[in-house]
């Protein structure tokens, strides 16, 4: 998630240099079995809910990859998947900008500048998917310098561009907070607020904080930030990918551990006064992985290929 797109603060995070990219297999191949998730409810979901399925059911790969996409097929399908109109956001989710009418190459990846758009043209992409898109409500209503070129790429490539930001935050399967989970074997058992953006867990293992922070060095590559009690037992994890250091308020009390990507200077005060060891693991680096869940899931429903590029960022 992010309060600014446009000004964040830095936590001093060691760059630990690029991410690899990783090309998607194409659907059907070698140990890539299509990606099927249940049937189940709908709607905003609650801390009992936060655990439902995902709503709508998802078949394997149907199309034959002769047959493109069409950009409202697409568009329609991710609008009904993470439901955009549950969430009251900072941005418009959703097709942000209309390009070529067919896609068979879909490029992911965070954030939506001018890197990672020449990559996507660079490619060969028709569509573009990303967490942080192009058009943010606090921005300045003009197209000028670095905005006006992002968006002359984005227009002479007539590149499809796609930005699902807290929808995508808090996807129950395939968004940021349960792909980030995952990958630090901790499993989701719900959420600490309504809308799903706070996950919580237990460990399966308890284990001390600082050894907690070097299992997330470990899987994203860096090492978070740490404050509070480094030796503090945790079992219970409260976590929030992104800019989410303001709900570390909801965790104290509730879990042993608050990981989240960005921290304000308040946000080590709180920790210390409130019992709770903060780990800051990157704002980039915690977001990485619901936006390639979810275009490998696309890649495998609609017989896209799927390429996603990392824009390595060191906050
Ligand atoms: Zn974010």
């Amino acid at each position: 998630m992010a309060d600014d797109p446009d000004g964040r603060s830095t936590i001093g995070l060691r760059d630990a240099g690029p991410f690899p990219e990783r090309i998607a297999r194409r659907p059907g191949s070698p140990g890539h079995p299509p990606r099927r998730l249940p049937a189940g409810s709908r709607g905003r979901w609650s801390l009992l809910a936060a655990v439902a399925p995902c709503p709508v059911s998802l078949p394997p790969a149907v199309l034959p990859r002769e047959i493109p996409t069409d950009t409202q097929t697409l568009a329609d399908y991710l609008d009904t998947l993470l439901r955009p109109g549950d969430f009251r956001d900072y941005c418009a989710n959703g097709l942000q900008v209309e390009g070529q009418r067919n896609i068979r190459t879909l490029v992911t990846g965070v954030t939506a500048s001018l890197a990672l758009i020449e990559a996507a043209v660079a490619r060969g992409a028709q569509a573009l998917l990303v967490h942080h898109g192009l058009f943010w409500r606090s921005a300045p209503g003009v197209l000028t310098g670095w905005r006006r070129r992002r968006l002359a790429a984005v227009l002479a490539a007539e590149l499809n561009v796609f930005a699902y930001h807290l929808p995508l935050d808090a996807h129950p399967e395939l968004g940021n907070n349960t792909q980030l989970g995952l990958r630090l074997g901790l499993a989701r058992g719900g959420s600490l607020d309504a809308a799903g953006l706070v996950a919580v867990g237990e460990l399966t293992e308890p284990m001390e904080a600082r050894e907690l922070a070097a299992r997330v060095a470990q899987a994203l590559g860096r090492e978070p930030l740490l404050a509070g009690d480094p030796a503090r037992v945790a079992r219970r994890v409260a976590w929030c990918t992104g800019a989410g250091q303001s709900f570390i308020e909801q965790a104290v009390g509730r879990a042993e551990v608050f990981l989240t990507g960005e921290a304000s200077e308040q946000t080590v005060h709180v920790a210390r006064e409130g019992g709770i060891t903060l780990l800051a693991a990157g704002h980039h680096a915690t977001e990485r992985y619901g936006v390639q869940a979810l275009g490998e899931h696309l890649a495998a429903r609609f017989g896209l290929e799927h390429v996603h590029v990392d824009i390595d960022n060191p906050v």
